[in-house]
């Protein structure tokens, strides 16, 4: 199931990025390619601007001058006197002649249709020449072209100079352009998949192992259950064929277990109370010593019947006061005492005592019992987790500790365990 979630959200993350930057990758491209159009069409009127001046100073128009400016700027010249051919382009006119005078005469029309509805070109005869600038497709060969018609107005008859530039170097120049876009995309893509399934692997991380957590509780729970629920089911079978000397005793197993599956439920309610966020803790300033000291008197008969010397240490000066839940506290306070009790055999020693420091409570319960193996002490604040050795004790379902945890959480405290001096645990509560 999360495997798909995760394939899911990787592909919407890495999607939506990958539309974002494709978008913008084409609103780049349209702005770059415009903008490179637009300055090689400025560059063409400016070289058409130079060739006219140099044009207008000369007074004869040489072949050798044509060649070069055409072999400069990659342009070709077709000079006309009065509509025909100029010698200059049917010397140039060899083996592609036919296709040249084509382009020409292509370029020819262009520039007539332009002429009807375009007053800018008309020649001014303030001037000595004009020329005109525009774009055209040549039908012949699919190419496009910038093209100018230079009109000589001091030469007698009317020469024209049709200049031609192809823009095959700048569509060439725009389609690399596209294909390193492409490319650069494709790149950025990978690279973000790659980063989406990372990032959404962190972020379903927790989720995945709550759900862990979930999923093993639920197993936990059923089966912690399922045994006090076989007992009852069982003893109330015998119930029915049973002797009524041998009744009581069924009757009294089976309100035993129920009393032990009612616990358990206690206990999941108030665990699930806490993973709802509806865990209420009503901090009031309260008497921590006062509080301890009722478990203690509380505890003391429980500790007795096992022979164990339950003491408690407090503080002589007086404690400030202690913003906590003061019922939430003692549940804390129960449960340490009462597996403090539950894994000290008889005659051991129990210590249950309170210190301030630097504005923190430190409340502790320390025993020379049976001790938490290392390996056991992270584990031990785990739902439905007990160490192998208490698993016979029937009344311990591995919940106590995750509770006090979840209370002390709340408190924005902390609990902690170690291994008490001679043996045995100590667990400290600080608030
Ligand atoms: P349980 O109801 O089984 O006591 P807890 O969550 O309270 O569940 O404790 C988890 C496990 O931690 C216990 O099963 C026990 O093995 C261990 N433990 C808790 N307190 C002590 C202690 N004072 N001495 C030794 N082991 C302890």
């Amino acid at each position: 199931m999360f495997r798909k979630v995760h394939i899911r959200l990787t592909l919407l993350c890495a999607g939506i990025t990958a539309v974002i930057m494709i978008i913008m990758s084409l609103c780049y491209l349209y702005v770059s390619e415009t903008g490179l159009y637009r300055n090689q069409f400025q560059s063409f009127q400016n070289d058409i601007n130079t060739i006219t001046t140099n044009l207008e100073q000369q007074s004869v128009i040489s072949m050798e001058w044509l060649s070069k400016m055409e072999a400069q700027g990659n342009y070709l010249f077709y000079v006309l006197d009065g509509g025909i051919p100029f010698l200059y382009n049917q010397l140039n006119d060899t083996g592609e002649s036919s296709a040249r005078s084509l382009l020409l005469e292509e370029c020819r029309k262009a520039y007539q249709s332009v002429t009807i509805t375009d007053t800018e070109k008309q020649s001014d005869s303030s001037y000595l020449s004009s020329h005109f600038e525009f774009e055209f497709v040549s039908e012949s060969t699919g190419s496009r072209y910038f093209g100018s018609v230079i009109s000589m107005g001091k030469y007698a008859s009317s020469l024209e100079i049709i200049v031609l530039s192809s823009l095959q170097p700048l569509e060439q120049q725009i389609l690399e352009q596209r294909f390193h876009f492409i490319l650069i995309d494709l790149a950025a893509i990978f690279l973000l998949t790659v980063f989406s399934w990372l990032f959404t692997g962190l972020l379903l991380k927790p989720i995945m192992e709550n759900h862990r957590k979930q999923v093993q509780f639920v197993a936990s729970a059923s089966h912690e259950l399922r045994t006090p629920l076989a007992v009852i089911l069982s003893a109330a079978e015998c119930c029915k064929s049973a002797p009524s000397e041998k009744l009581e005793g069924f009757l009294k197993t089976i309100s035993q277990e129920g009393l032990r599956m009612s616990a358990l439920v206690n206990d999941m309610l108030t665990l699930s109370g806490s993973d709802n966020q509806r865990f209420s803790v009503r901090p009031k300033p309260i008497e921590l010593d006062t509080l301890l000291m009722n478990s203690y008197e509380a505890f003391d008969p429980l500790a007795q019947d096992k022979s164990i010397a339950l003491s408690i240490i407090l503080p002589e000066k007086a404690l400030p006061l202690c913003s906590a839940d003061p019922e939430r506290i003692s549940q804390v306070v129960s449960i340490l005492l009462h597996n403090a009790i539950s894994y000290t055999p008889e005659h051991g020693r129990i210590e249950l005592s309170l210190f301030h420091k630097k504005e923190h409570f430190y409340l502790s319960v320390k025993d020379n019992g049976i001790g938490i193996a290392d390996e056991d002490k992270k584990k031990i604040f785990d739902r439905f987790y007990r160490v192998e050795k208490s698993r016979s004790t029937k009344d311990h379902f591995g919940l106590g500790l995750s509770i006090a945890y979840e209370i002390v959480k709340a408190h924005g405290g902390n609990i902690q365990v170690a291994d008490a001096d001679g043996g045995g645990s100590i667990f400290t509560v600080i608030l």
